[in-house]
């Protein structure tokens, strides 16, 4: 498995250096600028990262006079994952535009930057520069001391952004560490599942399991085209025939809940969890873009969750949903700006995951933390994560790997 981090260090650059980085912004941005709007040419969104490059490659070069190769392949990649999250979004019904990019950035890999433990040196526009980092007097304990300075993380990349009259390196760092489960489940018991409800996933697990919402999303739209065409005919028998649709379809959606719901306590009962915490279902349509259709199905999940677990003897709760989204579940950090879109990274430790993982952890600390102020004597003890637990004060249970807590995509399981 692997552990990864994103530290944030603020560049010293003299005013030659600086002068060439903004070349390079400029580059940059042109470049995969130019990149997305080969890819929005032809009838259909090229993003295809090998046919884009091929059709791209030489004339950006020529255009930007050289421009870095390295650079011009990171420019691709970035226009290419940019086409490719718009494509998904049609898919799903919504809405999105050809991508613009305008933030101030460069994304850097170790053919473009070298790191070095004070200074990086970055290529631009012509040839390579060196930037000093400015970090703490005192490392130790900052997330520069723990995993830039650190000999267990190795570097992986970077993105220059600028901002606010400085230039910001945001550092990749990862760490391997040994894959240990063996300590998992059944042993210890008291421990609470959180979930994370949502419209791309129908449902996330503190342990790491997604349901993914394409199907449902698939149907309702499907369902609603149906609805619609009926009710253009305005007749008496389209009205009858609305109302059988309604139900077939009602009936399918149920049979995909209870399945998640029974996945669900199968995960709880696996990994010995005495309290499954949702969050609060009230306002969730004003949070999370859900449609009525969504508000629906959450209330019918937690319905069934509430009634199969109960034969487990496992309780079913609904927490305080405020911030879960926003809220580092590492270091409790609390900002907006941490969550972008599906990635959660935070700005104050480096926390980086899937948000709606981190969410799902957040759920489980909020009832931890309501129960253990309640002093509750039965309160559970740990909220369970892939493998060992999160304690209530942001901690980890001593022989539990920090690992498990740490990933999602490496350990993810799809469920559904
Ligand atoms: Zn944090």
């Amino acid at each position: 498995m692997e552990i990864r981090r994103t530290v944030r260090v603020k560049l010293d650059v003299d005013s030659e250096a600086a002068a060439l980085l903004e070349d390079t912004v400029d580059a940059f941005l042109w470049s995969a600028q130019y990149v997305v709007d080969h890819a929005f040419e032809g009838e259909h969104v090229t993003t295809s990262k090998t046919t884009l490059d091929d059709e791209t490659y030489d004339d950006i070069r020529e255009q930007t006079g050289g421009f870095n190769g390295g650079l011009v392949q990171a420019a691709r990649n970035k226009a290419a994952e940019a086409c490719r999250s718009v494509v998904a979004r049609w898919k799903q019904g919504k809405a999105a535009s050809k991508p613009e990019f305008t933030s101030p950035h460069v994304v850097y890999d170790h053919r473009t930057a070298t790191f070095h433990d004070e200074y990086v040196t970055l290529a631009t526009t012509e040839g390579r520069v060196r930037a000093d980092y400015v970090l703490p007097n005192d490392a130790c304990g900052t997330p520069h001391g723990k995993y830039l300075l650190a000999d267990d993380y190795e570097t992986t990349g970077a993105e220059l952004h600028y901002r606010d009259g400085d230039w910001m390196l945001h550092i990749h760092c990862k760490r391997e560490v040994e894959s240990d489960t063996s300590d998992q489940a059944a042993t210890e018991n008291g421990t609470v599942l959180g979930v994370d409800l949502g419209v791309d996933n129908i449902a996330v697990t503190s342990t790491g399991r997604f349901w993914s919402g394409d199907e449902f999303n698939h149907w309702r739209r499907e369902y609603e085209q149906h609805r619609s065409d009926l009710q253009q005919c305005g007749t008496r028998w389209a009205h009858e025939a609305i109302k059988a649709v309604s139900r077939t379809e009602a009936g399918r959606f149920k049979t995909l809940l209870h399945r998640i719901a029974n996945e669900l306590i199968a995960e709880a009962r696996k990994t010995g969890c005495t309290v499954i915490a949702f969050e609060d279902l009230t306002g969730i349509r004003e949070r999370t873009n859900a449609s009525w259709g969504h508000k629906w199905a959450f209330d019918r999940l937690y319905e069934y969750a509430e009634y199969k677990a109960a034969t487990h003897g496992i309780a079913v709760e609904q927490v305080n949903p405020a911030d879960t989204s926003r809220r580092c579940s590492h270091c409790g950090f609390t900002d907006s700006n941490n969550r972008d879109g599906e990635t959660f990274g935070c700005g104050e430790c480096g926390y980086e995951n899937h948000a709606d993982y981190n969410a799902a952890k957040n759920i489980g600390l909020r009832y931890l933390r309501r129960t253990q102020t309640g002093g509750d004597g039965g309160a559970p003890l740990g909220v369970r994560l892939n493998s060992g637990m999160l304690t209530v004060n942001g901690g980890y249970s001593p022989g539990s790997p920090e690992a498990g807590t740490e990933v999602h995509a490496e350990t993810r399981e799809r469920g559904g």
